[in-house]
């Protein structure tokens, strides 16, 4: 299985189940995969990893494989292995992995089984010491946005928002805001509401949001708010009451950060006056709006120049496994509140006219900031319109 398809020779043996589904999750550890899906289909049992965000089939397993696979994986994730028809989630100890050389190192993996119309299929997602991404400088960002977030970090209250779809990478962003405050600001109490907690902070202390239990983000945070912290994480304002309480915390001396979904910053404004928060709590209490995409970056083993035109291109290599891609970065436009733009958020603005308002001042757009990144060789344009659609710039 070292490149895609090739065939397996195995039987129902479970010597043979047992040392398939080490291989697979090794071979997926050791190139980094996020995911790993078995899908059973009615002609193969597809195994595919998801890499650098892409899913992608690796292995396609003859369908009578399926169901001993899925029952060693019950096995490892300690799930109840006769019982094939509900949903089941469990951990699968990953020191049962022997991932001896793998330049990952493992910290948690999660299974999911899941009953379909042609049998069950799992998702494995693994998580990993070493991600990548971790510090603000190591996301890719423009000097502009860089400087602008380590300031917004040093400030002793207002509100920080990133928006953006699920899959583009505030959480990492965040949690590279919170390493940078951790460090420069040591001592500051940090508390963080997440749902679900992705990865653990050393020195933040994370709280489980679980929507279906009593303790839910309004809640939670309501009664945090006696507990004295200075900087708050809060993973989604999702409703008007998180929302009134998140920005009543960043009116009354915290740093609050959190994130909502919407494709632009004007929108998340606009979003923030249609869940009731009144325009002048808007205009005082947010600092600035991030609005981010994750895109692939170019395997920086194999991308090569082309003369005379200045073209990069990966031709594909081992580390990219052919693929061209290894790693990512971010895209990111972001919006600082500022006199002319408190101004038409107070006389209640629409859309169009704050979208109006950004350009005329010169703001750089996602697709702009996109561009660094073609010119430097660390993307391509086909990349770009892939993730955040065609624009002017592209
Ligand atoms: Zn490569």
């Amino acid at each position: 299985m070292t490149n895609g398809k090739e065939k397996r020779k195995i039987g129902k043996d479970s010597a043979d189940v047992v040392a398939l589904v080490s291989d697979v999750l090794n071979q997926a550890i050791g190139r980094g995969a996020s995911d790993i899906h078995f899908e059973p289909t009615s002609r193969q049992f597809l195994v595919k990893y998801r890499l650098d965000g892409e899913l992608q089939t690796v292995d396609e397993l003859p369908v009578f494989l399926s169901e001993n696979v899925i029952t060693r994986l019950k096995v490892m994730g300690n799930l109840l292995t006769y019982r094939n028809d509900v949903p089941q989630e469990g951990r699968i100890p990953f020191d049962i992995i022997s991932s001896d050389k793998s330049q990952h190192q493992v910290t948690d993996m999660r299974l999911a089984v899941f009953p379909t119309i042609h049998g069950q299929r799992a998702v494995i997602r693994i998580f990993y010491e070493d991600m990548g991404l971790l510090y603000l400088d190591q996301l890719g960002l423009s000097d502009y946005i860089h400087t602008a977030l380590i300031e917004i970090a040093g400030q002793r209250q207002g509100v920080l928002l990133l928006t953006g779809p699920a899959g583009s990478g505030k959480s990492t962003t965040l949690g590279a805001i919170l390493r940078h405050i951790l460090t420069r600001f040591p001592g500051r109490s940090i508390v963080a509401l997440e749902d679900p907690v992705e990865r653990v902070i050393a020195g933040v202390t994370q709280v489980q949001i679980t929507n279906n239990s009593d303790m839910t983000f309004p809640v939670a945070l309501r009664s945090l708010l006696r507990q004295d912290p200075e900087v708050l994480m809060l993973g989604e304002i999702r409703d008007a009451e998180t929302a009134r309480i998140a920005i009543e915390a960043g009116l009354t001396g915290h740093l609050l950060m959190s994130t909502m979904h919407s494709g632009s910053p004007a929108g998340a404004l606009l979003r923030l006056l249609e869940m009731g928060i009144e325009p002048y709590q808007v205009t005082s209490a947010i600092s600035a709006v991030l609005n981010q995409r994750l895109i692939r970056r170019l395997c920086r083993q194999c991308t090569i120049q082309s003369e005379p035109d200045g073209h990069w291109q990966a031709i594909g290599c081992e580390t990219c496994a052919r693929t061209g891609f290894h790693g990512r970065v971010l895209i990111a436009e972001l919006v600082e509140l500022d006199g002319d733009l408190r101004n038409a958020l107070l006389q209640k603005t629409d859309l169009d006219q704050l979208e109006n308002l950004l350009r005329k001042r010169g703001h750089m757009t996602m697709a702009q900031d996109a561009q660094r990144l073609v010119a430097e060789g660390i993307t391509t344009q086909q990349e770009i319109v892939k993730v955040i659609g065609k624009t002017k710039e592209s």
